[in-house]
Protein backbone atom coordinates (compact mmCIF):
# COMPACT_ATOMS: atom_id res chain seq x y z
CA UNK A 1 0.00 0.00 0.00
CA UNK A 2 1.18 3.70 -0.86
CA UNK A 3 2.42 5.82 1.66
CA UNK A 4 -0.60 7.86 3.04
CA UNK A 5 -2.97 5.34 2.25
CA UNK A 6 -4.61 3.15 4.63
CA UNK A 7 -7.23 0.23 4.57
CA UNK A 8 -10.82 0.88 4.22
CA UNK A 9 -13.00 -1.79 3.48
CA UNK A 10 -15.95 0.49 2.33
CA UNK A 11 -14.27 2.06 -0.51
CA UNK A 12 -13.92 0.65 -4.34
CA UNK A 13 -10.35 -1.31 -4.25
CA UNK A 14 -10.04 -1.40 -0.47
CA UNK A 15 -8.17 1.45 0.40
CA UNK A 16 -8.49 5.56 1.51
CA UNK A 17 -6.36 8.08 2.63
CA UNK A 18 -4.71 7.71 5.61
CA UNK A 19 -4.76 11.51 6.56
CA UNK A 20 -2.18 13.44 9.20
CA UNK A 21 -2.17 13.17 13.17
CA UNK A 22 -3.11 16.86 14.65
CA UNK A 23 -2.17 17.24 18.24
CA UNK A 24 -0.21 20.12 19.88
CA UNK A 25 3.25 20.52 19.89
CA UNK A 26 5.46 21.31 17.27
CA UNK A 27 8.05 19.58 14.92
CA UNK A 28 9.72 20.25 11.52
CA UNK A 29 11.93 18.53 8.66
CA UNK A 30 14.38 21.12 8.06
CA UNK A 31 16.24 20.08 4.50
CA UNK A 32 18.72 22.50 3.51
CA UNK A 33 20.70 22.29 0.29
CA UNK A 34 24.68 23.90 -0.45
CA UNK A 35 26.18 23.11 -3.76
CA UNK A 36 26.59 19.93 -4.38
CA UNK A 37 25.52 18.94 -0.56
CA UNK A 38 22.50 18.63 1.19
CA UNK A 39 21.48 17.86 4.55
CA UNK A 40 18.36 17.12 6.16
CA UNK A 41 17.40 17.92 10.43
CA UNK A 42 14.40 17.01 12.62
CA UNK A 43 14.00 20.39 14.77
CA UNK A 44 11.77 19.23 17.77
CA UNK A 45 9.71 15.99 17.83
CA UNK A 46 6.08 17.15 18.53
CA UNK A 47 4.52 15.87 21.79
CA UNK A 48 3.22 12.15 22.17
CA UNK A 49 5.77 9.10 21.49
CA UNK A 50 4.02 8.18 18.17
CA UNK A 51 2.52 11.23 16.47
CA UNK A 52 5.97 12.13 14.86
CA UNK A 53 6.45 8.66 13.47
CA UNK A 54 3.07 8.13 12.54
CA UNK A 55 3.14 11.34 9.96
CA UNK A 56 6.77 10.69 9.02
CA UNK A 57 5.43 7.13 7.84
CA UNK A 58 1.80 8.70 6.35
CA UNK A 59 3.95 11.09 4.33
CA UNK A 60 6.41 8.79 3.05
CA UNK A 61 9.30 10.39 5.08
CA UNK A 62 12.32 8.07 5.02
CA UNK A 63 14.03 8.88 8.96
CA UNK A 64 16.87 6.66 7.71
CA UNK A 65 18.35 10.03 5.69
CA UNK A 66 18.04 11.98 8.80
CA UNK A 67 21.47 13.78 9.78
CA UNK A 68 20.12 15.24 13.61
CA UNK A 69 17.44 15.93 15.42
CA UNK A 70 18.22 19.70 17.70
CA UNK A 71 15.38 20.46 20.51
CA UNK A 72 14.13 23.93 20.76
CA UNK A 73 13.79 23.48 24.19
CA UNK A 74 12.49 20.43 26.62
CA UNK A 75 9.04 21.53 27.03
CA UNK A 76 7.24 17.87 26.89
CA UNK A 77 5.57 18.81 23.62
CA UNK A 78 8.33 19.78 21.33
CA UNK A 79 10.58 16.59 23.14
CA UNK A 80 7.85 14.22 23.09
CA UNK A 81 8.54 11.98 19.59
CA UNK A 82 11.85 10.06 20.38
CA UNK A 83 10.34 6.69 21.03
CA UNK A 84 8.42 6.71 17.95
CA UNK A 85 11.22 8.24 16.06
CA UNK A 86 13.49 5.50 17.54
CA UNK A 87 11.32 2.66 16.57
CA UNK A 88 11.53 4.10 12.90
CA UNK A 89 15.13 4.09 13.24
CA UNK A 90 16.72 1.75 15.42
CA UNK A 91 19.79 2.17 17.53
CA UNK A 92 21.58 4.05 15.09
CA UNK A 93 23.51 6.87 16.31
CA UNK A 94 21.89 9.58 15.46
CA UNK A 95 23.30 12.95 16.97
CA UNK A 96 21.02 14.94 18.94
CA UNK A 97 21.84 18.77 19.77
CA UNK A 98 20.36 20.12 22.96
CA UNK A 99 21.27 23.02 25.26
CA UNK A 100 22.75 21.83 28.74
CA UNK A 101 19.50 23.25 30.79
CA UNK A 102 16.87 20.27 27.97
CA UNK A 103 16.68 18.44 31.23
CA UNK A 104 15.25 20.94 33.86
CA UNK A 105 12.40 19.37 35.66
CA UNK A 106 9.56 21.64 35.20
CA UNK A 107 5.80 22.72 36.20
CA UNK A 108 2.83 24.39 36.11
CA UNK A 109 1.74 26.20 39.39
CA UNK A 110 -1.83 24.80 39.70
CA UNK A 111 -3.82 26.84 43.28
CA UNK A 112 -4.13 25.62 46.01
CA UNK A 113 -0.21 25.02 45.86
CA UNK A 114 -0.21 22.13 43.92
CA UNK A 115 1.75 21.65 40.68
CA UNK A 116 0.99 19.50 37.56
CA UNK A 117 5.00 18.27 36.71
CA UNK A 118 5.74 18.05 33.09
CA UNK A 119 7.23 15.14 31.60
CA UNK A 120 11.13 15.41 31.76
CA UNK A 121 13.52 13.72 29.12
CA UNK A 122 16.43 11.95 30.05
CA UNK A 123 19.83 11.91 28.80
CA UNK A 124 20.22 8.46 29.39
CA UNK A 125 17.44 6.79 28.29
CA UNK A 126 17.83 8.98 25.10
CA UNK A 127 21.53 7.59 24.67
CA UNK A 128 20.43 3.79 25.89
CA UNK A 129 17.98 4.64 22.24
CA UNK A 130 21.06 4.82 20.49
CA UNK A 131 21.07 9.04 20.13
CA UNK A 132 24.19 10.43 20.72
CA UNK A 133 23.56 13.76 22.85
CA UNK A 134 25.65 17.09 22.60
CA UNK A 135 24.82 19.78 24.63
CA UNK A 136 25.82 23.27 23.71
CA UNK A 137 25.23 26.45 25.23
CA UNK A 138 27.25 28.19 22.35
CA UNK A 139 26.02 28.51 18.45
CA UNK A 140 27.16 25.60 16.70
CA UNK A 141 27.03 25.60 12.69
CA UNK A 142 25.85 21.64 11.40
CA UNK A 143 27.09 20.71 8.10
CA UNK A 144 24.93 22.21 5.30
CA UNK A 145 25.30 25.59 7.09
CA UNK A 146 22.51 25.81 9.30
CA UNK A 147 22.68 27.73 12.54
CA UNK A 148 21.48 26.94 15.65
CA UNK A 149 21.60 29.91 18.38
CA UNK A 150 22.31 28.01 21.52
CA UNK A 151 21.34 30.78 24.37
CA UNK A 152 19.67 33.65 23.50
CA UNK A 153 20.97 36.61 25.06
CA UNK A 154 18.08 38.98 26.58
CA UNK A 155 17.93 42.31 24.97
CA UNK A 156 14.70 43.69 24.88
CA UNK A 157 12.51 45.48 27.90
CA UNK A 158 9.20 44.21 27.11
CA UNK A 159 10.11 40.62 26.43
CA UNK A 160 8.91 39.42 30.36
CA UNK A 161 9.12 35.12 29.71
CA UNK A 162 6.75 32.57 31.10
CA UNK A 163 3.92 33.94 33.81
CA UNK A 164 4.22 33.43 37.49
CA UNK A 165 2.68 29.59 37.16
CA UNK A 166 5.63 28.51 34.91
CA UNK A 167 8.40 26.82 37.35
CA UNK A 168 11.78 24.99 37.58
CA UNK A 169 13.03 22.98 40.21
CA UNK A 170 16.52 24.18 41.46
CA UNK A 171 17.43 21.48 43.42
CA UNK A 172 15.74 22.70 46.44
CA UNK A 173 12.10 23.96 45.47
CA UNK A 174 10.48 25.33 42.86
CA UNK A 175 11.16 28.22 41.38
CA UNK A 176 9.61 30.94 38.72
CA UNK A 177 11.12 30.10 35.82
CA UNK A 178 10.31 32.78 33.03
CA UNK A 179 13.44 32.39 30.83
CA UNK A 180 13.24 29.19 29.67
CA UNK A 181 16.63 29.25 29.42
CA UNK A 182 17.11 26.49 26.91
CA UNK A 183 15.08 27.66 24.50
CA UNK A 184 16.93 28.06 20.85
CA UNK A 185 16.23 28.88 17.33
CA UNK A 186 17.45 28.21 14.00
CA UNK A 187 18.85 30.25 11.55
CA UNK A 188 19.41 29.57 7.65
CA UNK A 189 21.53 31.80 5.67
CA UNK A 190 19.18 32.00 2.16
CA UNK A 191 21.16 32.83 -1.01
CA UNK A 192 19.73 35.84 -2.03
CA UNK A 193 17.08 36.05 0.32
CA UNK A 194 18.50 36.98 3.68
CA UNK A 195 17.91 34.58 7.07
CA UNK A 196 15.25 32.17 7.53
CA UNK A 197 15.01 32.20 11.30
CA UNK A 198 13.00 28.77 12.92
CA UNK A 199 12.03 28.52 16.48
CA UNK A 200 9.85 26.41 18.95
CA UNK A 201 7.25 28.49 21.21
CA UNK A 202 10.07 31.38 21.19
CA UNK A 203 10.16 31.32 25.07
CA UNK A 204 13.51 33.43 24.56
CA UNK A 205 11.16 36.05 22.85
CA UNK A 206 10.71 36.82 19.36
CA UNK A 207 12.41 39.85 19.29
CA UNK A 208 15.54 39.09 21.48
CA UNK A 209 15.89 36.02 18.82
CA UNK A 210 15.23 37.57 15.82
CA UNK A 211 18.41 40.17 17.16
CA UNK A 212 20.60 37.33 18.54
CA UNK A 213 20.33 35.16 15.08
CA UNK A 214 21.22 38.55 13.40
CA UNK A 215 24.32 39.03 15.07
CA UNK A 216 26.94 36.70 13.80
CA UNK A 217 25.23 37.17 10.18
CA UNK A 218 24.47 40.92 10.73
CA UNK A 219 22.21 40.24 7.47
CA UNK A 220 18.43 41.15 6.71
CA UNK A 221 16.14 38.65 8.71
CA UNK A 222 13.90 37.58 6.02
CA UNK A 223 11.67 34.65 7.10
CA UNK A 224 10.14 34.12 10.22
CA UNK A 225 8.88 30.50 11.28
CA UNK A 226 7.58 28.68 14.33
CA UNK A 227 4.90 28.03 16.89
CA UNK A 228 5.47 31.12 18.76
CA UNK A 229 3.82 30.75 22.27
CA UNK A 230 4.55 34.66 23.69
CA UNK A 231 2.58 36.04 22.10
CA UNK A 232 0.11 32.99 21.81
CA UNK A 233 0.20 32.31 17.67
CA UNK A 234 1.08 30.12 15.34
CA UNK A 235 2.46 31.85 11.99
CA UNK A 236 4.85 32.26 9.21
CA UNK A 237 5.61 35.45 7.90
CA UNK A 238 7.57 37.05 5.83
CA UNK A 239 8.64 40.07 7.60
CA UNK A 240 9.54 42.22 4.43
CA UNK A 241 6.73 41.55 2.89
CA UNK A 242 4.11 40.36 4.72
CA UNK A 243 4.34 41.24 8.84
CA UNK A 244 0.70 41.83 8.73
CA UNK A 245 -0.67 38.48 8.32
CA UNK A 246 1.10 38.02 12.26
CA UNK A 247 0.30 41.97 13.27
CA UNK A 248 -2.94 40.84 15.16
CA UNK A 249 -0.99 38.20 17.29
CA UNK A 250 1.87 40.75 18.38
CA UNK A 251 2.51 43.85 20.48
CA UNK A 252 3.15 46.86 19.48
CA UNK A 253 6.48 46.81 20.68
CA UNK A 254 7.03 43.51 19.06
CA UNK A 255 5.49 44.72 15.54
CA UNK A 256 7.71 47.72 15.43
CA UNK A 257 11.31 45.58 16.76
CA UNK A 258 10.34 43.48 14.10
CA UNK A 259 9.65 45.92 11.49
CA UNK A 260 13.31 47.77 12.25
CA UNK A 261 15.10 44.56 11.79
CA UNK A 262 13.69 43.08 8.70
CA UNK A 263 14.81 46.11 6.68
CA UNK A 264 17.81 45.03 4.41
CA UNK A 265 21.30 45.22 5.32
CA UNK A 266 24.35 43.92 3.99
CA UNK A 267 27.55 41.79 5.65
CA UNK A 268 29.04 38.87 6.31
CA UNK A 269 27.21 35.12 6.32
CA UNK A 270 27.72 33.08 9.50
CA UNK A 271 30.98 31.72 10.21
CA UNK A 272 32.54 28.47 11.62
CA UNK A 273 34.50 30.77 14.02
CA UNK A 274 31.38 32.14 15.53
CA UNK A 275 30.17 28.44 15.43
CA UNK A 276 32.94 25.80 15.97
CA UNK A 277 30.12 22.73 16.66
CA UNK A 278 29.52 20.46 13.56
CA UNK A 279 27.71 17.68 15.24
CA UNK A 280 25.75 16.58 12.09
CA UNK A 281 27.64 15.15 9.07
CA UNK A 282 26.33 16.14 5.27
CA UNK A 283 25.82 13.64 2.68
CA UNK A 284 26.19 14.27 -1.35
CA UNK A 285 23.27 16.28 -3.03
CA UNK A 286 20.93 13.24 -5.18
CA UNK A 287 21.90 14.20 -8.98
ZN1 LIG B 1 7.56 25.59 25.27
Amino acid sequence: MDAGRTAARQFAGGEAVAGLRAEHGFSALVSVHSGNASSTLLFDTGASPDGLAVNAERLGIDVGGLQGVVLSHGHFDHAGGFDGLARLRGRSGLPLTVHPAVWTRRRVELPADQGLEMPTLSRGALEREGFEVFERRQPSLLAGGTLITGEVDPVTEFEHGMPQAHQAWDGNGWRHDPAVIDDQALVINVRGRGLVIITGCGHAGVVNIVRHAMRPAERSTRRLRGRLTEPSAVFTTNLTENLGAAGPHLDAHTTAALTNVSAPQHGATPTAASAPHRPCSSKPRPT
